[in-house]
Formats: C-alpha cells, structure tokens, sequence
C-alpha cells in the first residue's frame, strides 16, 4: 500500500507513521529525517540542506525532489511504502503524481492528521529526539510519553533536542508552509484530494491528532482497514 502522510509539525506524524511502518511492513520515509542524516553526516546535501532547515523553510526543490523519487526506486520500496513530509508545497505535489503516474503507481490512501495549531506547537517544543533510535517518542509536553528523567523513556538513551524545535520563529515559519493552502502543504493535500473526487484514489482518512497515541492509532487503524482492500483491489 502506497500512504502519503500528512499532519502539521508536531501533530505526531512521526510516531504514527512508525507504527504504521511495522503494521503493514512497508518503509517509513521521512524526509526531514533523511536530511537530518546528511547533516550529521557532514554529507554535500547535508551542508546544502541546513540553512534552510533552520530557519524552518523548505529545502529547495531542486534538491528535495530528486531525493525523494529516487529513494522511491529502493528495493524497499517495491510492494508499498509510507511517504512522511513530502509533498510539502503545490510544486512537490504535482512532480509526484507525474512521476507516479508515468510509472503506473497509484497512491493507495492519503492520511490528514488533524491538529490546532497552538498544540502542535506545544508539542514541538517538548520533543526529544532519542540517539538510539529516531522512533523513540519522548515529550516533556505530554503525559504519556515523558522521558525518564533526562533519558529515554523506552530504552534509557540520550536525549537530544532539534534545533529547529526551539526556535518559535522557525517553528512558526514551518506551520505557515503547512497551513497555506494556496501554495504550501494544504495545497498539496487538497491536489491529492480533488485527484480522489475524480479517479476515486487515493482513499481519502482524516484522524483527529489530539488524543493519546494510543487513540490516534486506533482511529487510524480503523479507518486503514476500512478502505485498505477497497483501495488494492
Ligand atoms: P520535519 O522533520 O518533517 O519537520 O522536517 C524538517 C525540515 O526538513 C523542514 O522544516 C524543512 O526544512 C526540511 N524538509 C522536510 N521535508 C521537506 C520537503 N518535502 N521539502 C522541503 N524541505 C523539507
């Protein structure tokens, strides 16, 4: 099954798609998480990747797109895959679905997750990112998932903040791109959508990100499986 994964910064999207990665075994591809690696790889995308980032602007397309479509040709990627942060913006969107389309690839299902802005921003200033492992959630900001002290809750590692996670400027700059529905991502979910009133994919699943994790799963479960065989017929 091919997702597109969509949800504002700090709605999480992150643990979600982790959990949805193993439940349908299918690759979860991140692409803040992607250019996160190059930078602590000192790698050339890494370098040309981190002003923007943080500064909470959108790596260019120029770099972002080819990164993408070809970390969609893995081998990994052969019987479905989670796509998380990408498209960002109108111009992402409609590469995707050309490529995709030229291919002979659907897009299966597209997920919304749906959150208030002053939340999510909460949120994201309480995230902690385990070194050990990326899908380690860990928030001072939420009950349920607080670290153990100053480590990791799930298996005692460091924790380690993102820089652009406590920047409100940033933090602010990367929910403007999300919000804009002219240009930015609501745009690109709304292109997605009207591909859907036309075509009938991808499936359209909207879950409400305000709850537990555990709640959030469980809404998204169920919705997944309501239109998973629907949508691989
Ligand atoms: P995230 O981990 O999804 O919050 O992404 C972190 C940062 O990576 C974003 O604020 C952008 O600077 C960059 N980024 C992630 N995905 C994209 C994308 N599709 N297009 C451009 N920049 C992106």
């Amino acid at each position: 099954m091919n997702i597109l994964f969509f949800g504002p910064n700090g709605s999480g999207k992150g643990t979600q798609g982790a959990l949805l990665k193993e439940q349908y075994r299918i690759p979860h591809i991140e692409t803040g998480v992607i250019f996160r690696e190059n930078i602590s790889k000192g790698t050339e995308l890494g370098k040309q990747a981190k002003a923007s980032i943080d500064r909470g602007e959108l790596v260019p397309d120029e770099i972002t797109i080819p990164m993408v479509l070809d970390r969609l040709k893995g081998s990994d990627c052969e019987n479905g895959w989670l796509l998380d942060g990408f498209p960002r913006n109108i111009t992402q969107a409609i590469k995707l679905n050309e490529v995709l389309t030229g291919e002979g690839i659907d897009v299966h299902v597209l997920v919304e997750v749906m959150l208030d802005r002053e939340i999510a921003k909460k949120r994201i200033m309480g995230r902690r990112l385990c070194v050990n492992d990326n899908n380690h959630p860990n928030n001072v900001n939420i009950d349920a998932i607080k670290p153990d002290g100053d480590r990791c809750r799930i298996c005692g590692g460091e924790l380690r903040k993102r820089d652009d996670d406590q920047d409100e400027e940033a933090i602010d700059q990367r929910h403007d791109i999300y919000y804009d529905a002219e240009q930015g991502t609501l745009a690109a979910v709304q292109y997605f959508k009207e591909l859907s009133g036309k075509t009938g994919r991808p499936a359209i699943v909207e879950v409400g990100g305000k709850g537990s994790v555990e709640e959030v799963t469980a809404e998204l479960i169920g919705k997944l499986s309501n239109v998973r065989l629907r949508v691989l017929k």
